[in-house]
Order: structure tokens, then sequence, then C-alpha cells
């Protein structure tokens, strides 16, 4: 038996022909559909209410939903934990991990731990440092990297062995990705490191918030002279602001996210520019679904999720497409009238 042909223990799926994974993203992905995936913020919480009702929010707008990793290396409910809520009920998560709290030891756990729980994606990041967060008298441990955790996850699944050569027994059927920041510069050093990251395993990108289409084109012609397109499937960052001094203070604040003042002016002579600031960025995704090699966005809207559904509803990416959620049934059902 091929190792694709393994049946996946508790999970609905199958893994098709050419697939790493049973999981819906890399369904969508592979079938040539453009992806939506968006970010829960994880609470600061006990209560699995509060995973479930963020996630609620996105049902029927997304095909994954990223739990994040301690991201800004501030302390939340864990990206494992919010993963075995979501997985328990349907969802089809994105777990992150970073290199900042754990060792190559509970790393490799997690990732097999996942995966037994219907984890099928993974987002390898090397992570924020501690100085970042509200913690920064933390130990940071940065064991790995996110390009040593992509080769270390890929081990796992294709080599069913630990980075100690010790054998695995069921391997987790997973999609790897990474993060990239097209908008730092030289963006031609940001599409070799993405090139370095897909050698080292990496099937899908998440990206840096994108505020300047014409650098995300530049980075995607380096992406196609580097002869990546057929190689990995890229979904670009988007976010909306709530007002002119919000994209102010990220700018100033936020290392490696780059807005360009025509965004902020923009904002800023708009009468409403919470609205205007879902305007812009309903406009970049109708923008970036038109860039050649660009599979998907990562829409990432920091305490305004619920402007997720309006975002995807105006842009028009989802063609009437209804991604699945917990509810919706087995049965393709394509029709967002219908549903
Ligand atoms: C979509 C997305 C989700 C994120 N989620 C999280 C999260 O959940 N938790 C969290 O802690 N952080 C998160 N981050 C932040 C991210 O970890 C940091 O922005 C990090 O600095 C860059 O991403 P990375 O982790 O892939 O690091 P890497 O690409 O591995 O790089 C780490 C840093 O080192 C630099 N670097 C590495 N190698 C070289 C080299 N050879 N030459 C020069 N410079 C080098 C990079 O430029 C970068 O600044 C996220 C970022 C994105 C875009």
């Amino acid at each position: 038996m091929r190792f694709e042909d393994e049946p996946v223990p508790g999970y609905p799926l199958p893994i098709l022909p050419g697939h790493t994974s049973p999981g819906r993203l890399e369904r969508v992905l592979r079938a040539g559909e453009f992806a939506i995936t968006s970010e829960l913020a994880p609470p600061d919480s006990a209560d699995p209410e509060d995973v479930y009702r963020r996630a609620r929010i996105f049902d029927g707008y997304v095909d994954a939903i990223n739990a994040t990793d301690g991201s800004g290396a501030n302390c939340h409910m864990s990206s494992l934990a919010v993963c075995a809520l979501l997985t328990r009920v349907g969802y089809a998560p994105v777990m992150q991990i970073s290199c900042r709290d754990k060792n190559r030891i509970a790393i490799q756990g997690d990732i097999l731990g996942g995966a037994a729980m219907g984890v099928c994606n993974i987002l390898c990041l090397t992570g924020d440092g501690v100085q970042a967060g509200d913690h920064p008298q933390a130990l940071p441990v940065f064991d790995l990297d996110s390009m040593s955790l992509l080769q270390t996850a890929r081990t796992l699944r294709d080599e069913h062995r630990f980075l100690s050569g010790r054998k695995i027994s069921y391997a987790p059927r997973v999609l790897l990705g990474a993060a990239e920041n097209p908008f730092a510069q030289p963006v031609q050093f940001r599409a070799q490191r993405l090139a370095k990251k897909v050698a080292a395993g990496a099937q899908f990108i998440q990206t840096q918030y994108c505020y300047d289409v014409p650098l995300l084109k530049e980075f995607m012609r380096h992406v196609e002279d580097l002869g990546l397109l057929d190689k990995v499937f890229i979904l670009v960052g988007v976010g909306p602001f709530k007002s002119a001094k919000a994209a102010e203070w990220i700018s100033a604040h936020v290392p490696g996210v780059h807005i360009p003042p025509a965004v902020i002016a923009r904002l800023k002579g708009a009468s409403d520019q919470a609205v205007e600031g879902r305007r812009l960025c309903t406009d970049l995704v109708q923008e970036i679904r038109a860039i050649r090699g660009v599979h998907g966005v990562h829409l990432m809207a920091y305490r305004q999720e619920e402007s997720v559904a309006e975002i995807i509803d105006r842009s028009g990416v989802l063609a009437g497409r209804v991604p699945w959620h917990p509810g919706r049934g087995e049965q393709p059902n394509n029709d967002r009238k219908a549903s």
C-alpha cells in the first residue's frame, strides 16, 4: 500500500492522488480555486466557547482558520489547544508553530499530536522574539528556525522518523507552509528566501500584510524568475484598518509591515475611515486576485473578524463558492444562494 492510500484515522476524507494531506485546504488549492484563510485571535481564556464563537464568524467564508502561536510573543490560549477544539467540531485549522517557546522534542510531539487530532495544515515560523511581547523576561528557545522546522516536519511526514532517526509507526499527513514578507527590501532577497523555504518543504506560503500591490507584483516576478510559480501556493496577507491613526501606529510599531503614504492619505480623506478601511481591503483582494501565481488571500482582521464576510462578499473572489464549515454537511454545494 502506498503512503497516500493509507486511511487517516479519525478524518472524514481520503487523501487524493498527489496530495500529502486529506485536508480541505489542500483540495481547494490543488483544484485551482482561489483559497481564503483567516486568523483566529486565540482567547485569553480557558473557555472553549470563546474559540467557537470566534470561529463561527468565518462560517461559509474561509477554507481554513489559522491558529496563531503566541503571536507578537504575547501569551494566549495555545495553538495546539485551539486546533484541538476546532478539529473536534470539524473546522480545518492551520496550526501555526513558532520556534520561540519549544525545542525540537516538544515541537515534534506537537506535530504528531496535532495530526492525530485532524490537523492537516502546519505553518512553520521562526516566531517573534520575546522582547516584542508582554513577557520580555521569558527565555527564548529557538532550537529550530522556520527552515529547520520545515525540514523536521517533512522528515516526520515523508521518512516516518523523528530527527533522532527513531521510527514513527503512523506519519502525520500534513500540508506544510511558511510565512514570507514580500515587502521587506531587497525584494529579490525575499524571493530567494522563499525559494529556500520551498526547498526545505514549504508547499504553501502566507505572506505579511500587503498594502503595496506594485511591490507584490515585483516580488511575484522574482518568484516566477526562480521557477517557483508551480511549486508553491502563495496566499497573500491582507487586513482592514479601522482608521488612519491605526495604520500610522502599525507602520511605526509593527516591524515588517510596509504601508505606503497613499494608503494613509486615502483613509485620512474618508468621512468614515472604518468603512474606507474595509473598502481599501476589498480593493486589495480584487487586485491581488488578478496577479499571476497568487492562489488566495490570508485575511488577518485582528479585532475586526466580523468584517471578513463583508470583504469577501464584496470582492466577489469566492464567485459563489461556499467553503465547507461544520453544519454544512459533506454534500458539495457551490451555490451561496442555495446554502
Ligand atoms: C502570516 C504570518 C503569521 C505569523 N504568525 C506568528 C505567530 O503565530 N507567532 C509568532 O511568534 N510570530 C508570528 N509571525 C511573525 C513572524 O514569525 C516574524 O515576522 C518573523 O520575523 C518572520 O517570519 P518567520 O517566522 O517565517 O521567520 P524567518 O523567515 O525564518 O526569519 C526570521 C528573521 O530572521 C531573518 N533572517 C533569517 N534568516 C536570514 C538570513 N539568512 N539572512 C538575513 N536575514 C535572515 C528574517 O529576515 C527574519 O527577520 C507571523 C508572521 C506572518 C507573516
